[in-house]
């Protein structure tokens, strides 16, 4: 139950990869043989497949290593490229850690930054950007829907004060992709990244659409050599990944209606068993305005990291940054001005196409005892519940 983090690959998905690996191995780049025209073949159709998810056009599409590269080539290509427009970019505190740190180091190289705040659920708004751009602003980076708490941005109000202004609008879509309706044209999005593994499809592919029509966008590459993928990234196409790709556009684009139907309701029924079973819990972030598929909770009394050691059973995640011996609470959890206490007791729920009603009735009972045990183990706890009886 950890979908945020990444998906499997979908049957069907892998179904379609196989060939290109073995019998049809060609070069998409070979031109002169019909190795290459097969392998280029694919890769034209699974390109109109994944524009057609965005409403964009085939030639707005290029093949990267995934939303981490998408995103560092549309700050840092956007930054090379208008630098004589202007060196102020807009973000939010809660984008993902592939934006915030190509922000950081933009700004070691003497470009201003301003990152918007969020409000406690979540959201941003729209007014807090229009008063944060200045004549020198060329870029707004604002994710579509947010990787620990689902929280999905008012994208299209933001696209329309950009367009207003004559700023770029990017956006990071890899959890949003393929899970919510995108329309490049009519939310204002002129670059927009995403991710095959978010979407059922294999990691190491993504894509950054890049708009070529009003304005037409030019970037500075961040990787040079050949020309390949009109001279915006160079370097062989991975073939099976990108035919893939383009299958997992093309389910997710079909079946997205009747998907969210089904997570928003395995959603609801985790998250009232839960509620009903223990007290003491809250939602972070936007009750409604989110993700299909996400939960976020805090279990007062007890460490998030402590819970998922009980449950070495259950896929699941806590927001904290376990990379020193002291982990961090969640940053996006304290941009919402959850208090400490509560973003260390948070899990993440990121529900998937593979999961089914009686993993989410497993999940909600197993977490219910964890948590219970540990509450009753927790001085914390007691001293609390002897103040309420007290009173
Ligand atoms: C996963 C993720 C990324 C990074 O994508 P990769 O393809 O794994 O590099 C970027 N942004 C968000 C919001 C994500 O969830």
């Amino acid at each position: 139950m950890d979908n945020h983090s990444t998906t499997p690959v979908d049957p069907r998905v892998l179904t379609v990869m196989l060939p290109y690996f073995s019998e049809r191995f060609g070069n998409a780049a070979s031109a002169s043989h019909a190795f290459g025209w097969e392998a280029q073949r694919a890769v034209d159709e699974a390109r109109a497949q994944i524009a057609r998810l965005l409403h964009a056009d085939s030639e707005e599409i290029t093949f990267t290593s995934g939303a981490t590269e998408s995103n560092n080539l549309a700050l840092k290509g956007v930054v090379q490229r208008y630098r004589e427009k202007g060196r102020h970019i807009i973000t939010v505190a809660t984008e993902h850690k592939s934006v915030l740190d190509v922000a950081k180091r933009l700004e070691e190289e003497g470009v201003e930054v301003t990152y918007l705040p969020v409000a406690s659920d979540g959201l941003i708004s729209p007014d807090d950007v229009a008063a944060a751009m200045t004549d020198k602003t060329i870029l707004i980076s604002v994710m579509l829907a947010n990787n620990e708490i689902g929280v999905i941005q008012p994208i299209a109000e933001i696209g329309e004060i950009a367009r207003r202004r004559g700023v770029l609008l990017h956006c990071d879509g890899a959890q949003g992709v393929g899970k919510i309706p995108v329309d490049v044209r009519e939310m204002g999005i002129d670059l927009l990244s995403f991710s095959a593994h978010k979407m059922y499809g294999p990691k190491g592919i993504g894509a950054l659409y890049v708009r070529k029509q009003s304005p037409r966008l030019r970037l500075v590459p961040l990787i040079e050599g050949g020309g390949h993928e009109r001279g915006m990234r160079s370097g062989t196409l991975n073939v099976p990944a990108v035919v893939g790709f383009g299958t997992a556009c093309a389910i997710c684009e079909k079946e997205m209606p009747m998907e969210g139907i089904r997570l928003t309701e395995m959603r609801t029924r985790l998250k009232d068993q839960i509620f009903l079973s223990l007290e003491e819990v809250s939602l972070n972030g936007h009750p409604t305005r989110r993700l299909p598929g996400n939960l976020n909770m805090s279990f007062a009394y007890v460490e998030g990291e402590s819970v998922l050691m009980g449950l070495p059973d259950i896929a699941l995640s806590t927001g904290s940054a376990c990379t020193s011996a002291a982990p961090e609470p969640s940053y996006v959890l304290r941009a919402l001005g959850v208090p400490n206490s509560l973003a260390h007791a948070s899990l993440r729920f990121g529900l998937g196409r593979f999961n089914t009603h009686e993993e989410v009735d497993y999940v909600a009972g197993r977490v219910t005892q964890v948590v219970r045990r540990l509450r009753e183990a927790s001085p914390l706890y007691e001293t609390a519940k002897g103040a309420v009886q007290r009173a």
